[in-house]
């Protein structure tokens, strides 16, 4: 099968290891303005992307306080570089196939840092206790390494991807809406289609290779239900250890996701009615920016601000 001009799609896959930091987990990872509780009065949640419901999956006290509290969290160095990396690869892209080159690609790192922090300026304080530029040198040095690494995984000039950062949404049967930002989408002469995610992470030991292809499927469940086609490959690129995760869907994959999908979006709907967003603490906590909300390390969560319907009334 030829994706472009790509022929390597079929190279091993051998995930070693996770890495929470890389995991995109934050609030303004690929999830877009979420949907939250709605109107008061209106309570169900509008609509669903994959970093949302994997806050949900992780820890419903997370998800109540990203989507519901909006709370702010501080940038991170390693969420930062990730957004950085996926520019550059994403720009890259502009050169002709022949110029994508790893210098090419490096080249485009400082003005790409610059955007990103003209865009966002809080991201300044980041290094604000760095004057010297030493950690700044270090992480940006470590931003050339990962983007180099996606060389030895993937060959831009055999790439032509038929979409870059697309944001998709569709609206279910159900009402429920779901959405996200695919990183790049390649189709193949044939029109199948391949859906590739980067991530600057390692990559998961197999027996969580499930959760990191929820996202995945998440994603292949809106194409498919916006354009009618199941997409023939998942494809995560993982830049920290140098491997890459397939994953070949079937209709009944992603029907599953759907379901569970529906099973989630009802537990939201009933945790933002009741109120009763329970903390789950993991391993994970150590990423987690409300601790000090959390009652798991000894915090308050902040005044609930939507009205509570008593457990077994029903919606007006
Ligand atoms: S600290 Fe852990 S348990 Fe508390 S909100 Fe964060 S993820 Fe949930």
């Amino acid at each position: 099968m030829v994706w472009g001009m790509d022929s390597s799609i079929d190279e091993a896959v051998t995930p070693e290891a996770t890495d929470a930091a890389g995991a995109g987990t934050g609030p303004a990872a690929g999830g877009g303005p979420e949907g939250a509780a709605g109107e008061r009065g209106a309570l169900a949640p509008v609509s669903l992307s994959p970093s949302r419901a994997s806050d949900f999956m992780q820890c419903p006290l997370l998800y109540r306080f990203r989507v519901i509290d909006r709370l702010p969290e501080k940038p991170s160095e390693a969420a930062t570089r990730g957004t950085l990396v996926h520019a550059v690869l994403e720009r890259l892209f502009d050169a002709p196939a022949g110029e994508r080159t790893a210098p090419r690609a490096k080249a485009l790192i400082p003005g790409q840092w610059d955007r990103l922090r003209e865009s966002r300026p809080e991201l300044t304080e980041l290094f604000a206790d760095d004057p010297e530029g030493e950690r700044l040198a270090g992480w940006l040095a470590e931003a050339e390494r990962l983007v180099e690494r996606w060389f030895t995984l993937e060959d831009p000039t055999r790439l032509e991807p038929a979409e870059r950062e697309l944001f998709v949404e569709t609206e279910l049967d159900s009402g429920l809406r779901l959405r996200g930002i695919i990183d790049r989408v390649d189709v193949a002469p044939t029109g199948e289609v391949r859906i590739v995610d980067y991530k600057t992470g390692k990559a998961p030991r197999p027996e969580y290779a499930e959760g990191a292809l929820f996202q995945m499927k998440f994603y292949a469940l809106v194409v498919w239900r916006l354009k009618g086609v199941v997409p023939r490959r998942l494809q995560l690129v993982y830049l920290g250890s140098g491997d890459m995760l397939t994953y070949d869907p079937v209709p009944a994959d992603l029907e599953r996701v759907e379901r569970r999908l529906h099973a989630l979006w009802e537990a939201i709907r009933q945790a933002t009615e009741s109120g009763d967003w329970r903390p789950r603490p993991t391993k994970l906590c150590g990423w987690c920016d409300h601790r000090a909300h959390c009652p798991e390390f000894g915090g308050t969560p902040p005044p609930y601000p939507l009205p509570v319907r008593a457990p077994g009334s029903r919606a007006g």
